[in-house]
């Protein structure tokens, strides 16, 4: 038997709705556990609650694996990683080393949401990219990696804990082979039909944002009506604002050829590959190539070049603003609030009547309600009447455990500007 953890009296009920995290003000006394080790999670009185692991320099001391008092042994994370894989092959995406696939880039597992706290793992066509996040599962990676080699055959198996959040774990920053072969400098990858280069070693997350995926396509159906002449016979003009490698502005010009595509971020490293994106798909993926617009890249501060651009009175069709996490912290949040007011006030302004605006937070702690109503307060300031078209989240490869809202940090408002 692990040893055991006591909760202090009442504090049991988030673990009996099988919420997997234990903060440390929860925990009344403990038996001797090394840190990252299986421990027993109890309630005062010695009812067991959970089985799962401790790390006392986090503040999240202890996270479940399971609510059964079952061994967390090789084989139980051989069927947690099938679990996750069963549900990729249910939603169509399978690892693809062949390319074949219309789409070969997704995540495999999703940490807490797929019941492996911790662990984030990505699929980019032959390649597997994984994030150790915590203490306790950096300890079950030789297992996992093993695992992933042996089920899915890959070319190689990289890691890119390069992540902040592990100094809360008392973990350094980790890169590197784990598997097989090194990437090369970019893998190429399928995502519905699109062609991305990534750069998994380098690039931001594990080099792509897999979460935009169904956003991306749900903006370029949105872009059907102006590929279709309705504004006039008018090419219309996006602004791709946070365009990190280009993803929404690559799918805008398979809908609406002749488009301009206004491609704005502060990275040249990530302009650099979006460039590179574009004419992989100008001469590969996208039908009438003749009439594809020339996409245009700007290297800026998207707070000050949307500014720019509302005094030059430049205006567009549609516009996607997807920012980095704004918010961190609680105390960061009214803050965030101001920079997505600042962001979504100045698109609103630039937007033609009619216009599309398809507008993203990715911080957790700015809830869909509040992100909500901070876009309307922009409306407002902007006196414009603005439509809820669809709200938006992370495609269902990154699956949001019910009892775990935390997992559920992406949102997004379809907007149509009046
Ligand atoms: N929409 C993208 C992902 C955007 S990630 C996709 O679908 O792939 C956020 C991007 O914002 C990153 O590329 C980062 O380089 C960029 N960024 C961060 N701060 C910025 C700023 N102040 N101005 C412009 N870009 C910024």
């Amino acid at each position: 038997m692990p040893p055991r953890l006591f909760l202090k009296k009442g504090k049991e009920k988030p673990l009996l709705s099988r919420h997997p995290w234990v903060f440390s003000g929860a925990v009344e006394r403990r038996e001797e556990c090394p840190d990252g080790d299986t421990v027993d999670i109890c309630a005062t009185d010695g009812a067991f609650l959970a089985r799962g692991y401790l790390n006392t320099k986090s503040q999240i001391i202890a996270r479940a694996w399971t609510w059964d008092a079952e061994p967390v042994d090789t084989e139980f994370l051989a069927r947690r990683l099938e679990a996750a894989i069963r549900l990729r092959l249910a939603l169509g995406l399978r690892f693809a080393p062949d390319l074949a696939a219309v789409t070969t880039a997704f995540r495999l597992v999703n940490a807490e949401s797929d019941l492996l706290p911790g662990l984030v793992v990505d699929v980019y066509g032959e390649f597997v990219v994984l994030q150790a996040l915590t203490l306790g599962i950096a300890r079950r990676l030789p297992e996992i990696v093993a695992l992933l080699a042996d089920r899915l055959k890959p070319r190689g198996i990289y890691q890119r804990s390069d992540v902040e959040v592990r100094a809360k774990e008392g973990l350094a920053l980790e890169t590197g082979v784990l598997y097989g072969d090194a990437p090369p400098e970019t893998v190429l990858v399928h995502e519905h039909g699109l062609f991305f280069k990534v750069d998994v070693r380098g690039g931001q997350k594990t080099g792509f944002f897999l979460d935009q995926r169904e956003n991306r396509r749900k903006f370029a159906d949105s872009l059907a009506g102006f590929a279709q002449g309705e504004n006039g016979g008018k090419l219309p003009e996006i602004l791709n604002a946070f365009s990190y490698t280009g993803g929404f502005g690559v799918y805008a010009a398979r809908a609406c050829p002749g488009a301009t595509i206004v491609n704005l971020d502060a990275s040249e490293d990530a302009l650099r590959l979006a460039r590179q994106n574009f004419d992989l798909n100008a001469s590969s993926a996208l039908p009438n190539i003749e009439k594809l617009g020339t996409p245009e890249f700007l290297t800026g501060n998207a707070f000050e070049v949307l500014r720019k651009f509302r005094d030059q009175a430049r205006q567009f069709e549609a516009i996607v603003l997807d920012p980095p996490k704004l918010a961190q912290a609680q105390a960061q949040v009214p803050g965030a609030c101001r920079g997505y007011k600042d962001l979504n006030l100045l698109a609103i302004k630039l937007l033609r009547p009619g216009g599309l605006l398809f507008t993203f937070s990715c911080s957790g702690l700015v809830t869909p309600e509040l992100f909500q109503k901070v876009v309307a307060g922009a409306a407002a300031d902007a006196r414009r009447d603005v439509q809820i078209l669809a709200r938006l989240g992370s495609g269902p490869d990154h699956p949001v455990l019910a009892s775990f809202p935390e997992g559920e940090y992406l949102k997004g408002l379809a907007l149509r500007c009046v």
